[in-house]
């Protein structure tokens, strides 16, 4: 397994490639911005996009996913409970983002349980709505790509249109702290961490 990770875009926003290092079939989490330099070295390092995966549809995570697929292809997939602010972003996000194009057409409405090939790596969709109600942690080994669902410390705001409080506690609560304690969690922005530090010192999860 491959793993890049850039912080891209005024929002920090954490862009993840996970690639398989066999078959160099690759696949792009939340490409939100200015991802020309990474879609440079994933044509270097001689990989094919096969999915570009939003973890949920706000600006920040799907406002690159038109240049990169118009450049590298690949799938868009993402979540039918976000598909209206995929196609309607939110003007403040827009206005605050230099560069964001607007997405494309998803090709892949993704559920809970299902499961992405990279050869032979597997990617398993986990359904936690709250932060938005299309939001989806990607769960590959040992690895869960978070989205704004989880992050170190806190949980994604739950104030925007869709967002649900309650209901994000209860998803990270059935999805991701039943996972193994040592999954590592990548989240949408900010730094790292772990589903056991999450479990023993996350305030709003207690
Ligand atoms: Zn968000
Ligand atoms: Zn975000």
């Amino acid at each position: 397994m491959n793993l890049v990770h850039h912080a891209l875009g005024s929002f920090g926003t954490n862009v993840y490639v996970l690639a398989d290092d066999e078959t160099k079939e690759a696949m792009i989490v939340d490409p939100g911005a200015d991802c020309d330099r990474l879609a440079n070295d994933m044509e270097q390092a001689g990989l094919s996009l096969k999915y570009i995966v939003a973890t949920h549809g706000h600006g920040d995570h799907v406002g690159a996913v038109a240049t990169v697929k118009n450049r590298l292809g690949g799938l868009f997939v993402a979540h039918r409970g976000d598909a209206d602010q995929i196609a309607n972003p939110s003007p403040w996000i827009v206005e605050m983002m230099p560069g964001f194009s607007d997405p494309p057409e998803i090709d892949i409405f993704i559920e809970d349980g299902e499961v992405l090939n990279l050869g032979a790596l597997e990617v398993q969709a986990l359904h936690t709505p709250g932060h938005t109600p299309g939001s989806i942690c990607y769960l590959h080994k040992d690895v869960v790509f978070t989205g704004d669902t989880l992050f170190y410390g806190t949980i994604g705001r739950y104030d925007l249109p869709g967002g649900d409080g309650e209901l994000e506690v209860a998803s990270i609560k059935t999805h991701l702290l039943t996972l193994p304690p040592s999954t590592k969690v990548l989240p949408g922005h900010g730094a790292r961490t772990t589903i056991d530090q999450e479990a023993r010192t996350n305030p709003h999860l207690s």
